[in-house]
């Protein structure tokens, strides 16, 4: 894997990585079979008036020997083996039921996914979504897919014939992570998508640092310039917040908000926001 020509020992740290690599494999098996995934939600909210627009879905892993386990730690794995494949298909099942169930609570929130290289190219992957969508009953614009900018750089033309159509059918399309890859800006002109998600590190320094809020600024002029929302993401300080609505920010989302969280404190958390800041939570 490292190339031709090359001779590399056999070490004892080589073996426990590859060893490693297949336990996890292994744990991920099981964890698909014995159902230990579920999803916590993270809102996006209105920078100019703080009202909930959006929720993300993030995947979490109820490890049964180390306890929540985030997909840091597991997804690129998952990704190697295929294991996404399945795993994403239970973030669609899953998805589209909670879409169906909030529904029935009053709760019209779009819900957002995210999806895996491995899991765009497989052939029945937007099948399968509005399948799900259909038989929940959930309405498509209540869906948002969030696909990675070096993702969305590759995607192939039938790959982007079904998002189109997942469009037509009233989902929503979020390049996530922009500005960590280098990309091409006459394909996402393009590209058939509604917002554009600013990577937390577009984010970090725009409180001290000028050119950073420049660069910021710019990549919110190039979202509007294309039709898109800007998105801003990995929110951690009410400054950081300050600044992003200052520079043209549509929405924001981040731990300064709120941290991803279990269905029924999500429920409970989307109930206490009311418009224009009247905030009812206990604290922001
Ligand atoms: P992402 O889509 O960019 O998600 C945002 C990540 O940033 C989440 O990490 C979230 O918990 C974290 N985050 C949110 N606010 C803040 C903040 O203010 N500060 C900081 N430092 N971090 C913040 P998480 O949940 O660990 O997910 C990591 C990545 O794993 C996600 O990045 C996404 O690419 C992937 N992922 C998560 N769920 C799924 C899934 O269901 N399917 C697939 N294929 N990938 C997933
Ligand atoms: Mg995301
Ligand atoms: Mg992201
Ligand atoms: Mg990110």
């Amino acid at each position: 894997a490292t190339g031709r020509g090359r001779a590399e020992y056999f070490s004892e740290a080589l073996a426990a990585g590859i060893a490693q690599g297949h336990q996890l494999e292994s744990e991920l098996r099981d964890a698909i079979r014995d159902d230990q995934f579920m999803l916590v939600f993270q809102p996006q909210v209105c920078a100019s008036d703080g009202t909930i627009v959006a929720a993300e879905a993030l995947v979490r892993w109820r490890h049964p020997r180390d306890g929540f386990r985030l997909p840091g730690s597991f997804i690129q794995r998952a990704e190697e083996t295929g294991l996404i494949v399945e795993i994403g298909e239970w973030v669609v099942r899953e998805v589209a039921a909670t879409i169906a169930r909030w529904g029935r609570i009053g709760i019209e929130q779009r819900l957002a996914i995210n999806v895996s290289p491995r899991q765009i190219d497989h052939v029945t992957f937007f099948e399968q979504l509005r399948a799900e969508m259909r038989a929940a009953n959930a309405p498509a614009r209540l869906l948002e897919l969030e696909i990675s900018e070096s993702l969305a750089m590759r995607c192939s033309e039938s790959v982007i014939d079904a998002i189109r159509q997942l469009r037509v059918d009233g989902a929503t399309i979020a390049i996530d992570d922009y500005g960590t890859a280098a990309s091409s800006l006459p394909r996402l002109r393009r590209l058939p998508i509604d917002r554009i998600k600013l990577d937390r590190s577009l984010i970090e320094h725009v409180v001290e640092d000028a050119q950073a809020r420049a660069v910021a600024q710019a990549v919110i002029g190039l979202a509007h310039g294309l039709g898109c929302e800007a998105v801003g993401e990995g929110i951690e300080t009410r400054a950081q917040a300050d600044v992003l609505r200052v520079i043209g920010c549509d929405v924001i989302q981040g731990y300064a908000i709120a941290e991803p969280m279990a269905e029924e404190a999500f429920i409970a958390w989307a109930r206490g926001v009311t418009p224009l800041g009247e905030d009812t939570r206990a604290s922001a």
